[in-house]
C-alpha cells in the first residue's frame, strides 16, 4: 500500500486555499488543508475539505454534452467546440459582436480568466464581459 500527499490548491472558489490530495495506491481517497499555505494557514471550509469527492463523483461530467431539442448527446471534444464556434459566428453574423457577452468564473485560473475576456475583445469584438463574483 502506497499514500501520497500531492499539494494543490482548491479551485472551488477565488481564495486559493492550498491543500493535500491524498492518493492511496493511485487513488484519490481524501483531503487535508496545507498547514504552511500562506492563504488559509491550515485551514479549509467544507467545500475544500470534500473537494476529493467532487473529482472522483461518478456524476461528474466527463465529455461534452450537445443538447438537441432537449436530447442529449455524447459528442467528442472537436465536435463541441466546432458547434459553438459555427453557432457563434452566426449570431455575431446577424446580430452583431454585442449580442454576445462573456461570463467568466472564479473557479478557474486568473489565466484563464485572462484568456477568456481576450477572446471576448478580440475574437468576438464585444466588451461584454463579466464575472460570477459581482453577480
Ligand atoms: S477551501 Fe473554501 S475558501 Fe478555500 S478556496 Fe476552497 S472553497 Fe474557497
Amino acid at each position: 500500500m502506497t499514500l501520497k500527499f500531492v499539494p494543490s490548491i482548491c479551485s472551488y472558489c477565488g481564495t486559493g486555499c492550498g491543500l493535500l490530495f491524498q492518493v492511496m495506491d493511485g487513488q484519490l481517497v481524501g483531503t487535508l488543508p496545507m498547514k504552511t499555505h500562506p492563504v488559509n494557514q491550515g485551514k479549509l471550509c467544507i467545500k475544500g475539505w470534500n473537494l476529493h469527492e467532487h473529482i472522483t463523483s461518478e456524476l461528474r461530467l466527463k465529455h461534452p454534452l450537445l443538447n438537441t431539442f432537449g436530447r442529449m448527446t455524447k459528442v467528442g471534444w472537436d465536435d463541441a467546440i466546432g458547434f459553438a464556434a459555427d453557432r457563434l459566428k452566426t449570431i455575431v453574423a446577424e446580430h452583431g459582436p454585442d449580442s454576445v457577452g462573456v461570463l467568466v468564473s472564479a473557479k478557474i485560473t486568473n489565466e484563464e480568466n485572462y484568456l477568456a475576456q481576450k477572446f471576448a475583445r478580440a475574437a468576438i469584438g464585444t466588451n461584454n464581459v463579466d464575472h460570477c463574483a459581482r453577480l
